[in-house]
């Protein structure tokens, strides 16, 4: 492999390295996940600063080292503003990144998953539904990384009738397999989470769903994501469930 290479990327997160680094986690398009190091990027003068900022999608040229490649060169394709202009939409930015970044393994090539983050951060400037949005991208996410749900059927027995989400087992089920495990969704949500699976993020715009569905996809999602990390690592995932609180309110 080349030693200094170009890639297109997103910033998902940033931490002080030494005295005036930063070690940031890119997700590239050519090569995943990776941390790379942005020397001098917190010193005021720096050039490389702004290009390495949370949110950031832009070209960076890397170098590889002999631990982390160092960026050498950055270049800004999209900002994403509307994360620092709106305080509300800042946390639901951040959960897309932190959802990214703890679900994703480290240098496997994931083109699909740096699009879809690009488009929901995107779409989130656009004044979609921030929460059904997230929803959206949990289930891509997590089918892009081969934990694509079952919702088409009872996983065990096919019945097309099945309405019991088994978080465990990643789909539904019916009650003569479900054995007791499984949380009952109402008919319309599940027709609201194939139609958000099955679709284009960008199709979002269009879908209009009730509060009581929207509170079905939350909690059987956040158990399904539960069963693959540790929820408690994400610390946007407070920030949230008060703001929707608030919204609700
Ligand atoms: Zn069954």
């Amino acid at each position: 492999m080349e030693r200094l290479y170009r890639t297109e990327a997103l910033v998902l997160r940033h931490r002080p390295l030494g005295e005036a680094d930063r070690l940031v986690t890119l997700l590239t398009w050519e090569r995943g996940k990776l941390c790379a190091v942005a020397r001098g990027a917190r010193k005021t003068k720096s050039k490389l600063a702004a290009g390495v900022d949370l949110f950031t999608h832009g070209y960076f040229i890397l170098y590889r080292g002999k631990t982390f490649p160092t960026i050498t060169g950055q270049e800004v394709k999209e900002r994403f503003l509307h994360f620092r202009q709106d305080p509300d939409l800042y946390p639901y930015g951040l959960y897309l990144a932190e959802l990214a970044d703890l679900l994703l393994e480290e240098e496997q090539p994931a083109p699909e998953c740096c699009r879809l983050l690009a488009a929901a951060w995107r779409l989130l400037g656009e004044g979609v539904d921030r929460a059904l949005l997230s929803r959206a991208f949990e289930l891509k996410l997590m089918s892009a990384i081969g934990y694509r749900p079952h919702l088409e059927g009872c996983l065990s027995c096919g019945d097309p009738e099945a309405t019991l989400f088994s978080p465990r087992q990643g789909g539904l089920l019916c009650p003569s397999c479900s054995g007791g495990e499984g949380m009952g969704l109402e008919k319309g949500t599940l027709s609201l989470a194939r139609h958000l699976l099955n679709t284009p993020l960008e199709q979002i715009k269009a879908v209009r769903s009730t509060r009581l569905q929207k509170a079905e996809l939350d909690q059987a999602f956040t158990a399904f994501l539960s069963c693959q990390l540790d929820i408690n690592r994400l610390k946007s995932r407070p920030i949230l469930k008060f703001m929707e609180e608030k919204r609700e309110g």
